[in-house]
């Protein structure tokens, strides 16, 4: 397994000092997937790594997901790392799930505003389409997330607030084919 994560054999008679962060996170991976399972959940695996090495990583974890047909619940906030690796995606705020969705159909048409609003933080590398894109600039604070609130989690800062969604909490529902959101003017 440590060969699989492109480790050699010598790491067996090393301490955990004498390792680089990258080789930490491999070997932490080989731990996973030692007992050969079918799901795994890598949770933010690349966030504390340089960006070269983000990349290796991830490219690891595809060609292991391809060898041994695994399925990934992979939690991260680098969108543009999320739209590489996710076949399909979930949008969390204030721990609910905002919008659900294929992975290309939510970068193409994203329906909650706080998705809209995180897709508009994208850094954009050419500046003259950089100019050209508006970003969203959410306001107010985010919600408590240990009060139980009755309405829409994202209504302190959403700009289509209305009264409705300070009194109801709205449901994941369709937008098209497999694409859901919960929000009452998507
Ligand atoms: S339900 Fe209302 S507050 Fe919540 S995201 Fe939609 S428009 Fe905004």
């Amino acid at each position: 397994m440590l060969q699989r994560v492109g480790l050699d054999a010598e790491t067996l008679e090393k301490y955990p000092h004498e390792f680089s962060g990258g080789q930490r996170q491999r070997i932490g991976i080989a731990r996973a997937l030692v007992t050969h399972p079918d799901f795994v959940l890598c949770d933010e695996p690349i966030s504390a790594l340089d960006v070269s090495i983000q990349a290796q990583v991830v490219n690891m974890l595809e060609d292991l997901q391809q060898d041994m047909g695994l399925t990934y619940l992979f939690v991260a906030h680098d969108l543009s790392m999320v739209r590489h690796i996710s076949h399909r995606i979930a949008v969390m705020y204030a721990g609910h799930i905002a919008e659900i969705s294929p992975a290309k159909e939510l970068y193409r048409h994203p329906a909650h505003p706080y998705t809209q609003a995180l897709l508009s933080a994208i850094p954009i590398p050419n500046p003259q389409r950089a100019r050209q894109t508006q970003r969203i600039r959410l306001q107010g604070d985010p919600p408590d997330p240990v009060a139980e609130l009755p309405g829409c989690p994202f209504a302190s800062r959403c700009s289509r607030c209305t009264p409705r969604c300070t009194r109801e909490r709205p449901a994941l529902e369709p937008v098209s084919g497999q694409h859901l959101a919960a929000c009452f003017e998507k």
